[in-house]
């Protein structure tokens, strides 16, 4: 018998400012797709578990411009669906063609059945009905070209500039939407900044991304992996936070793989680990050897 049931639609959109849409699904990364008049730039691919180039052709026709903020695979795992070239930061390739690996693949398709939202910290399968394993863990990395720093994609009533955010990786950039003053920051930017991990560089020169970020004419910032907008102010809730990390006051943090780095969360004064749903929250996972000032 033929199966009737409507296809469920994997990838959500919103409209979030003029020109902007947010596409959110169960993978938990935020993606942004900008629309100019002659052109589409889409920020991220998340995990592509299930179809996002034809959630994107839904909203758009307009000749795609893809940018991953950085290499890590709950923002790179879609590549491999779109023919368009694939601007990424060279410090970040290498480590985008790992994480796109069919052993990281393998390890991607077990996590996602339990895999953790870091809004409500809570698990949940993140795999649509129809994947399939097989075809998804032999999968590539996608046509990755050499992003250019400082420039700036202009869309036709649309400019989106690119920034070098080094922090969380070598090669994490962020964009802005310079019509809105909003900042994309992806992982760069964060209330729970992961500072620990084998890519990512020391505590000062997150302090300087943070310095370069507030120097930007913006007011908004908008976060992948949480949904509120904030104002531009927040920047200085992180830059206190990154002045107070101290190693050993921090708290453990289990970080499963990378246990060896002995990560502790370290939190913005008058906050403890727990308070991440607080307004005002900042925190900073880090490893002693990161921790220089
Ligand atoms: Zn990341």
């Amino acid at each position: 018998m033929e199966n009737k049931t409507k296809k469920e639609n994997y990838y959500k959109a919103e409209k979030l400012f003029d020109r902007v849409y947010r596409i959110s699904s169960l993978e938990g990364t935020f993606l942004f797709l900008f629309l100019g008049d002659r052109k589409a730039l889409l920020l991220d691919t998340a995990y592509g578990f299930g179809n996002l180039k034809e959630a994107i052709r839904k909203i758009t026709d307009l000749p795609l411009i893809i940018v991953n903020s950085h290499g890590h695979l709950d923002h790179v795992c879609g590549n491999f669906q779109f023919d368009e070239d694939i601007y990424i930061h060279a410090s970040d390739i290498e480590l985008c063609k790992s994480h796109n690996s069919t052993e990281s693949r393998q390890k991607i398709v077990m996590g996602a059945q339990r895999l953790m939202n870091f809004s409500s910290g809570k698990t949940r399968n993140a795999l649509p009905k129809d994947f399939s394993e097989d075809h998804y863990i032999h999968q590539g990395y996608g046509n990755l070209v050499q992003l250019p720093a400082d420039h700036a994609f202009e869309l036709g009533g649309a400019t989106i500039a690119v920034h070098e955010l080094p922090g969380h990786t070598k090669g994490s950039v962020g964009l802005e939407y310079r019509e809105e003053g909003a900042l994309f920051p992806a992982d760069a930017i964060n209330p729970l900044m992961f500072l620990f991990l084998p890519e990512s560089t020391d505590l000062a020169t997150y302090k300087k991304t943070l310095a370069k970020a507030n120097s930007l004419d913006i007011n908004h910032i908008v976060f992948s992996h949480s949904p509120e907008i904030a104002p531009k102010l927040i920047l200085e809730d992180f830059i206190e936070c990154a002045e107070q990390v101290d190693y050993d006051r921090g708290m453990p943090f289990d970080a499963k793989e990378f246990r060896e780095f002995a990560p502790r969360i370290c939190t913005r004064s008058g906050f403890g680990p727990n308070d991440t749903m607080k307004p005002g929250f900042a925190a900073i996972i880090i490893d002693r050897l990161r921790c220089n000032h």
